[in-house]
């Protein structure tokens, strides 16, 4: 869906001229993109008109010769409407520390949610949380045994039988020990069955009472498809949850059918999982998922994971914060971030997090993609220590009228030194000017690093 999303709107960026026929043309490619990835058509349709709406009101008193400006105006309006699609505007639940909270799991068989029961554990707990699980599944056999398996690799407690048969009864005693416990996020597992039938709904709502939970979270296979909407409105009205999280959004599904579930529900979605393992959890937030989608990085998500890395090393971190509200990021500081990806797991799905890396560096294996990101940093071990401490400009040549004229001899000595060409040591500085750009609209008042404070 991204790629595609991102081929229209540069197609359109291609267009000399941007009249009501390429805007035709790329809304019709929008459209065609969003049906095959099994958004509901009814939104799809109503995102059409709403965009051609938007750019109408804006376009008519504008500059026809500005098509710069028009260009902007459509993809403001596309990139907007695609956000309001994944968000209904509503708050989702936060646990808080120093009291237990109760998050109920709920969806059909085979969606997910034993496993994401056990990511939610692990991400709590990793942030300080106590967290655990009760497996409130009697009716699959096995059940309990995945729950103590999973939840034993990753360290959380757990509670379920291998003998009762009684859910309800499993559930409330489970919440009610860890709570004697002190236990800060108590994860209940329910059984999902494999259709949706009266008694599993009753099932629900009996756990629901018994457990009184915080929140409830619908567990949603990304692979859903059209079915999403009537899916999830039957749970919304025995379990009504307050969340939703879309699993297997690593595989080969079109995830639209999870969008059209938010927009049934007016619920938001709060995690992807993203694979198998115990950390294939993102969080989720809809500008950031948009603006990854569209192809122009997730600078909140690449803080979240700079955040945990500098956990362990808290004056770094300060430092880095100052640097980025300030928007001061230096090319050393840049290079260090591209070292930590690099640390940090499959390159694959971090890097394309990181705004200014082209999407063709996250191509091939992971291996290959980190060997191009390797070459990024042998680039930067042949500046200057004035040149990796500063923001860039002295590689480029300036004319009187202050505009750049050309490459200062700089950069063919890096390039030289670091055994590249010149056009990759260009490509490159290139590509640090745009997550410079990114971090100084992250930072200041109105910036994502505030809002994303305020939401810790
Ligand atoms: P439940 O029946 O709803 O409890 O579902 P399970 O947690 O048992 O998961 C069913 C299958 O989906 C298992 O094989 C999981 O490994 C797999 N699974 C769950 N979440 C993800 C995910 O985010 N990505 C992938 N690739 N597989 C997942
Ligand atoms: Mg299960």
């Amino acid at each position: 869906l991204g790629r595609k999303l991102n081929a229209a709107l540069s197609s359109l960026g291609r267009a000399p001229v941007v009249d009501e026929k390429v805007l035709d043309a790329t809304l019709k490619e929008i459209t065609a993109a969003l049906l095959e990835s099994d958004v509901n058509v009814k939104l799809v349709s109503t995102l059409r008109q709403k965009v051609k709406a938007k750019v109408k009101a804006a376009l008519d008193g504008s500059d026809k010769s500005k098509d710069i400006n028009r260009k902007h105006v459509i993809q403001k309006a596309v990139f907007d409407e695609l956000v309001n699609l994944v968000d209904p505007g509503v708050e989702p639940y936060k646990p808080k520390k120093g009291q237990p909270n109760v998050i109920m799991a709920v969806g059909l068989q085979g969606n997910g949610k034993t496993t994401t029961c056990t990511k939610l554990a692990v991400y709590y707990q990793k942030r300080g949380l106590k967290s655990c699980i009760v497996c409130a599944d009697t009716f699959r056999a096995g059940a309990f045994d995945q729950t103590r398996q999973s939840a034993t690799k990753a360290k959380v407690a757990y509670f379920g039988s291998y003998t009762e048969t009684d859910p309800v009864g499993i559930a409330a005693q489970g919440v009610a020990k860890f709570k004697k416990e002190r236990f800060e996020v108590i994860i209940v597992d329910t059984s999902g069955r494999h259709k949706q039938e009266s008694e599993l709904f009753q099932e629900m709502v009996q756990i629901g009472e018994a457990v009184k939970p915080n929140m409830t979270v619908l567990i949603l296979d990304a692979s859903i498809g059209q079915a999403a909407e009537a899916q999830s409105r039957a749970f919304k009205e025995s379990a009504d949850f307050g969340a939703i999280i879309v699993t297997k959004m690593d595989g080969h599904a079109k995830g639209g059918g999870a969008i059209s579930a938010v927009a049934a529900t007016k619920t938001p979605i709060i995690f992807l999982g993203v694979g198998e393992h115990l950390y294939d959890l993102d969080r989720f937030s809809p500008q950031p998922f948009i603006s990854k989608l569209l192809g122009l990085g997730d600078m909140q998500g690449l803080m979240e994971h700079m955040q945990d890395m500098a956990a362990q090393n808290p004056d770094k971190q300060k430092e880095m914060a100052k640097k980025l509200e300030e928007g001061k990021l230096s090319i050393r500081d840049w290079r260090e971030q591209i070292q930590n990806v690099m640390n940090m797991g499959p390159i694959s799905k971090i890097a394309s997090m990181i705004p200014g890396l082209p999407q063709d560096m996250l191509a091939g294996s992971d291996e290959d993609a980190s060997l191009r990101m390797k070459r990024m940093v042998y680039i930067t071990d042949s500046m200057s220590a004035a040149e990796l401490d500063s923001d860039g400009s002295m590689f480029t040549e300036v004319g009187k009228d202050g505009r750049p004229t050309g490459l200062t001899w700089r950069v063919t000595r890096v390039a030289k030194g670091s055994g590249t060409t010149i056009r990759e040591v260009e490509e490159l500085l290139c590509q640090y000017r745009m997550m410079a750009n990114m971090a100084k609209q992250a930072g200041g008042k109105n910036g994502w690093l505030q809002a994303m404070q305020k939401m810790q």
